[in-house]
């Protein structure tokens, strides 16, 4: 079928009535970029958008924008004129695409009142059409389709499908964090689940090379790509250069607290990176109990080093519902790709499950890390999404 245009409809900024025309905004230049290349044009309004499909597949679009925050739902629309006729014609072309035995509807939304049949009428005449020209069965309380007919000034507007989006809130409407991305499945996941509430990220990465290989940190940057292509906008990725760091853990703090320090570290870096970003909170993709690092005691034994906000938006979830997630986002093929993470070399064989916070902080007592920490951030390189320089100066070290 041939459709003109897409309807989108708006998820919950339409709460947000001071705001409306700057989330409106915000919307429609993600689905412009989301769409860059496409011979499409976008029209918004107050209650809803359109895009008008110059000749464009409108189920590419479609997919195009289904990772889009801010969008609650898409149809494919076919526009006619105003002619009872036609009504009749693009009617039976919808119901062409039913299965055999499905029930319909007719639902119609007069916005001209000018047009010369009410709503009633229209039902009447199209319902009573589609019923004697296919015995398609009617069910109107809960039908397996509806043909909505809209009676615009501009013309009639026909569909029968509803495609859900994303939801949320549009990017960027709601302040930036930090988010510590990991070449693992949980941390992009976090990512895409805060960016649902309208907040931007920008990503950190701690990388350990020789430890940690050229591959594994273009898999951290395929992942980047693949949340600022899914979401509609520009990532930016800080490397950190963490090897000195690690190094010292390793060769000063006992195996069992390895860990403990090495988090700690990793989120001091996060918070001064953050204030210097104008960030306002780090993002992790920590999960209750899932390892040593993460249990109650871990978590508040490794958070003692901020009291800036650290949100953990998969705190309580199943890891198979996180996999689930991760798939749905498109991250899972590459966050499964076997290359190491910084954290798997160093791994210690025992590590602290209460990791007890006197204890790490004696142990942290033989390392100054200041010098370190200072040292990793003026040499942190930025990757932006979807940019060709893959070849950092990282490689040169390898
Ligand atoms: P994932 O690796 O997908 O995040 P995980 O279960 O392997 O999940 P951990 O390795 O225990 O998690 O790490 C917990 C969190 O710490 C990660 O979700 C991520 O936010 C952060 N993190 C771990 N390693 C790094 C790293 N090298 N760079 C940035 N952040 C990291
Ligand atoms: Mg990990």
């Amino acid at each position: 079928m041939n459709y003109d245009l897409i309807l989108v409809r708006y998820g919950e900024l339409t709460l947000k009535k001071k705001n409306r025309k700057m989330f409106i905004g915000k919307l429609v230049s993600q689905i412009e970029q989301a769409l860059e290349g496409k011979s499409v044009v976008v029209r918004a309004n107050r209650d809803r958008m359109y895009i008008e499909l110059d000749n464009e597949d409108a189920y590419d679009i479609i997919d195009r924008l289904k990772h889009i925050n801010g969008i609650l739902s898409m149809s494919p629309i076919i526009r006619l004129r105003k002619s009872e006729d036609e009504m009749k014609r693009v009617a039976l072309e919808l119901e062409s695409t039913f299965n055999k035995d499905d029930t319909f509807k007719v639902e119609v939304k007069r916005v001209d009142k000018s047009f010369h049949l009410k709503t009633h009428d229209i039902q009447q005449l199209i319902g009573g059409y589609v019923v004697r020209e296919t015995n398609r069965p009617v069910n109107i309380k809960q039908p397996d389709h509806t043909i909505m007919i809209e009676v615009r000034f501009e013309g009639v507007y026909m569909y029968s499908e509803v495609f859900e989006g994303n939801g949320g809130l549009p990017l960027g409407t709601g302040g930036k964090t930090v988010l510590m991305l990991s070449g693992g499945i949980d941390s992009p996941v976090a990512g895409f689940e805060i960016m649902k509430r309208g907040i931007e990220v920008e990503a950190i990465h701690y990388f350990s090379p020789p430890y940690t290989s050229e591959r594994s940190l273009e898999k951290v940057k395929k992942l980047v790509d693949i949340m600022a292509e899914k979401t509609g906008v520009s990532i930016k990725m800080h490397i950190v250069p963490f090897t000195k760091i690690q190094t010292a853990i390793y060769d000063k703090i006992p195996d069992g607290y390895s860990m403990t320090t090495t988090r700690r570290v990793m989120l001091i870096i996060a918070e001064r990176l953050a204030k210097s970003i104008g960030a306002e909170a780090i993002v992790n993709g920590e999960n209750i109990g899932q390892v040593a690092s993460q249990t109650l005691t871990s978590m508040n034994t490794i958070n003692q080093v901020t009291n800036f906000p650290v949100l953990r938006p998969l705190l309580t979830y199943e890891k198979n519902e996180i996999i689930q997630k991760s798939m749905y986002y498109g991250t899972y093929e590459t966050s499964i790709l076997p290359y190491e993470d910084c954290c798997t070399i160093f791994k210690p064989k025992k590590p602290k499950t209460q990791p007890n916070l006197e204890n790490v902080e004696k142990y942290e007592s033989n390392i100054d890390f200041e010098p370190f920490i200072e040292e990793a951030l003026k040499d942190i390189e930025i990757y932006h999404s979807n940019s060709e320089e893959k070849n950092s100066k990282f490689s040169d070290l390898l």
